[in-house]
């Protein structure tokens, strides 16, 4: 990050949900401290759940500003955009029915049946795109657009509200490192059975060959 950085300005869209209210702001990345309150910039704020009805209104207005932000130069220096944001946003932000859909990530076109699979063959799901996943899109509203049928079309049900690439988006953290403190707890429980059942086995046979050592004694 710090050599993309070099050469060009990195902007940080961050979405937080606060009391009854969803707010957008916008913090430079080239700064030692992006994320101190100084360096953050309120760029929208509404009184409102952040549905995807109000988001749609509020990118509406915003869709064309981060535009040309994107196309601005400042001393020599091309601007990027990079969103942040809970899983429930981006998806919401990229027209995915949410994730709990049949195909849940909004990097890839895995489904939840083979993620596991596709984990242990190391093998490579297609990738989405903003080009793709428009095309899931007409697919799915020529089809009758009903929200039961999300699955048939990669989960693509509205149209993006941004014109960002997904290369742009940054997994969120949070989500990632719930999912694999999940896995580690389980397979640490699991590993402490074994453990323990051999811990059991060892202390049988002890007591069994003490036994003999004390009949052999006598
Ligand atoms: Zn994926």
């Amino acid at each position: 990050m710090e050599k993309y950085l070099k050469t060009r300005y990195g902007l940080k869209l961050v979405e937080t949900m606060g009391k009854k209210s969803f707010k957008v702001a916008l913090s430079i990345c080239n700064l030692s401290k992006p994320n101190a309150k100084q360096n953050t910039h309120l760029i929208a704020m509404a009184k409102v759940p952040d549905t995807t009805h109000n988001m749609q209104i509020m990118f509406e207005d915003l869709k064309p500003e981060i535009e040309s932000l994107q196309s601005f130069t400042w001393r020599g220096k091309a601007m990027k955009v990079f969103i942040f944001g809970d899983y429930w946003f981006l998806c919401k932000l990229y027209g995915l029915s949410g994730p709990s859909g049949l195909h849940p990530c909004l990097w890839c076109e895995t489904n939840k049946k083979d993620m596991q699979k596709d984990q242990l063959t190391g093998s490579m799901p297609k990738k989405r795109s903003l080009n793709s996943m428009q095309e899931n899109l007409t697919q799915f509203l020529a089809s009758g657009g009903g929200e039961k049928s999300a699955k048939h079309f990669k989960n693509v049900i509205y149209p993006a509200m941004l014109d960002t690439e997904l290369d742009a988006v940054a997994p969120p953290y949070l989500h990632i490192l719930l999912g694999i403190v999940a896995k580690h707890h389980s397979h640490m429980e699991r590993d402490a059975a074994i453990l323990d059942q051999k811990i059991l086995e060892e202390r049988a046979k002890l007591s069994n060959l003490s036994r003999k050592n004390m009949k052999n004694m006598a």
